[in-house]
C-alpha cells in the first residue's frame, strides 16, 4: 500500500470522518445508572449504521443481558490471512457540570482544529478511526486480512458484562491481533503506542459507630463520630510523603520512556504550591507503582448540618495497580489494611467492587513492529512508546481469552484531550493521521500474513 495514496484518500474523506464523529458526539451515551439507557442504544445504532456504510455490511448489535448493547462487524480476508479485531467504545463519561464547558458537551464544535464535545476523544474518535480506516482499506481493493470490529457500550460505567461480551462471544471475536483505539498520543502530533495499562480495584468502606444519630452536646466527648473515624482510616492509606502505605502491593521501576515532572504538572494543572506525592520518577508513580485515591465520600451534607454525632459514613477507595499485580490479592491487602486501621473499635464493613488486572504489551510482537512502522509513516515522526496509568479492563481479558493475541493500543486523543473532564476534545489532524496509520497497518498486515 502506497502511503501517499492512502494519505490522499483519507484526506478526501475528512469531511465525512468529521461528520460521523460529530453525529456520534451529539448523542449523550452515558451508561451509568440514573442516565437514560435509550441514549446508549441510540449511539449503538448510529455506530452500527456508520460501520455498515464503511464496509462492515452485516454490522449488528450484540445484546448483553442487563447491559448496554455493543456493536460487532466483520469482513473476511483471504483464507489463511490473519484476523484483526478493532476495538473502541461508544459510551461516554457523564458531563456532570455542563456550565463549566466552553460549549455544550453534547453539541460538537470545532475550534482551532479540534472538535470539542464529550466523547470526541474518549472514545468516539476510536469508532471514527475504525470506520474510516476500513473505507480507505476497501478503496484499495478487497481486504487483505479478516477485519472484525467490536464497539463496546459500557466501558466507562461497568465491567459487569465484559466476561459475557468477550468470553461469551469468543468464537465471534476470536482474532490474532487486537487494535484498541482507546489510547492516545503523548503530545499533539507525536505518535504514541501504548505499552501498558494499570490494573484497578476499589472498595466501598462503611464506618458505623452507633445505630442512630445522637445529640452532640449530650453525648459529645466520649463518643467518636463516623466521619472522624473514617478520616483516620483514610489518612492511614499514605505515609507522610504521600506514598501508598498498604503493605504487599507490587511495584517496579518503569523501564520505558520517562515523563518530565514539568509536563506532568502542566497536564494535571495541579496548583504550583502543591507537592507531588510518593517517590521514584513520575513514570514509576503513574505507570508501575500502585496509587490510592478517595473517589467518593458520603456523610451529612454541609447544607444539612445538625448538632449531632454522625452515626455512619462511607467512602469509595480506588486503587490503581502495577501491571502484573493480582487484583484479587491487592483488593484483599487493601481490605485488610482498612480493617486494621479502624480506630476505637468502630465497625467497618468493606465491599469490594469489580477488580481488573493490568497488562504489559509485548513490544517484540510482529504486529507491534508493523504498527510502529505504520504510525511513523502516517505522522512522519519518531514513534513514542508510553505506558498508561489508566486501565482498559478489556485488554487483560482479551489476553486471557485468546492466549497469544497481540494487543496494540493507540488512539487520536492527546495531552489536551481532557479525558473524563470538561472541554474534552480531539485534534482533527491527528485523527486523520490515525486513520492513515490504521489503514497502512491493516494493509501491510495482510501482505505479510
Ligand atoms: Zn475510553
Amino acid at each position: 500500500m502506497d502511503t501517499e495514496i492512502v494519505r490522499r484518500s483519507v484526506h478526501d474523506d475528512v469531511p465525512r470522518i468529521t461528520d460521523e464523529l460529530a453525529r456520534l458526539v451529539a448523542i449523550p451515551s452515558v451508561g451509568y445508572a440514573g442516565y437514560d439507557p435509550a441514549t446508549v442504544r441510540a449511539s449503538a445504532e448510529l455506530t452500527r449504521d456508520i460501520l455498515a456504510r464503511a464496509g462492515f455490511a452485516d454490522a449488528e448489535l450484540i445484546e448483553l443481558a442487563g447491559g448496554h448493547p455493543a456493536v460487532f462487524g466483520r469482513i473476511d480476508g483471504p483464507p489463511g490471512s490473519p484476523t484483526v479485531l478493532l476495538y473502541a467504545h461508544h459510551d461516554v463519561q457523564p458531563a456532570a457540570d455542563p456550565a463549566a464547558w466552553s460549549s455544550p458537551p453534547f453539541e460538537p464544535r470545532v475550534r482551532d482544529g479540534r472538535m470539542f464535545g464529550r466523547g470526541s476523544a474518549d472514545d468516539k474518535s476510536g469508532i471514527a478511526i475504525h470506520a474510516a480506516a476500513l473505507r480507505a482499506l476497501l478503496a484499495d481493493g478487497p481486504p487483505p486480512c479478516t477485519v472484525k470490529v467490536i464497539i463496546e457500550g459500557e466501558e466507562e460505567c461497568s465491567v459487569e458484562h465484559l466476561p459475557d461480551l468477550v468470553a461469551g462471544h469468543a468464537e465471534q471475536l476470536r482474532a490474532d491481533i487486537a487494535v484498541i483505539a482507546d489510547g492516545g498520543n503523548y503530545r499533539t502530533g507525536e505518535p504514541t503506542i501504548g505499552t501498558s495499562v494499570r490494573g484497578m480495584t476499589s472498595v466501598l468502606v462503611t464506618v458505623d459507630v452507633l445505630p442512630i444519630a445522637q445529640h452532640s452536646g449530650t453525648f459529645g466527648g466520649p463518643l467518636p463520630d463516623a466521619v472522624m473515624s473514617l478520616a483516620r482510616i483514610i489518612a492511614s492509606l499514605h505515609d507522610d510523603d504521600g506514598a501508598v502505605a498498604v503493605a504487599g502491593l507490587h511495584a517496579f521501576p518503569w523501564p520505558g520512556t520517562q515523563i518530565p515532572e514539568e509536563d506532568f504538572r502542566e497536564e494535571s494543572r495541579v496548583f504550583p504550591e502543591v507537592r507531588l506525592l510518593g517517590s521514584g520518577t513520575i513514570a514509576d508513580r503513574t505507570l508501575s507503582q500502585p496509587s490510592i485515591n478517595v473517589l467518593a465520600l458520603e456523610a451529612p451534607r454541609v447544607d444539612e448540618v445538625a448538632n449531632q454525632i454522625v452515626p455512619t459514613a462511607r467512602a469509595v477507595v480506588g486503587l490503581r495497580l502495577a501491571p502484573g499485580e493480582d487484583p484479587g490479592a491487592a483488593t484483599r491487602a487493601l481490605a485488610a489494611h482498612l480493617r486494621a486501621a479502624a480506630p476505637w473499635g468502630v465497625r467497618v464493613t468493606i465491599e469490594p467492587k469489580e477488580p481488573a488486572p493490568g497488562y504489559m504489551v509485548d513490544l517484540a510482537a510482529p504486529a507491534l513492529r508493523a504498527a510502529r512502522e505504520a504510525l511513523g509513516a502516517a505522522f512522519d515522526r519518531r514513534v513514542l512508546e508510553m505506558g498508561s496509568g489508566g486501565s482498559i479492563p478489556l485488554v487483560p481479558m482479551l489476553a486471557a481469552t485468546f492466549p497469544g493475541i497481540e494487543v496494540l493500543i493507540w488512539g487520536a486523543g492527546d495531552h489536551r484531550s481532557n479525558w473524563h473532564s470538561v472541554d474534552e476534545s480531539v485534534d482533527l489532524a491527528d485523527l486523520e493521521r490515525m486513520v492513515v496509520a490504521e489503514t497502512l497497518f491493516l494493509g501491510r498486515l495482510g501482505r505479510e500474513g
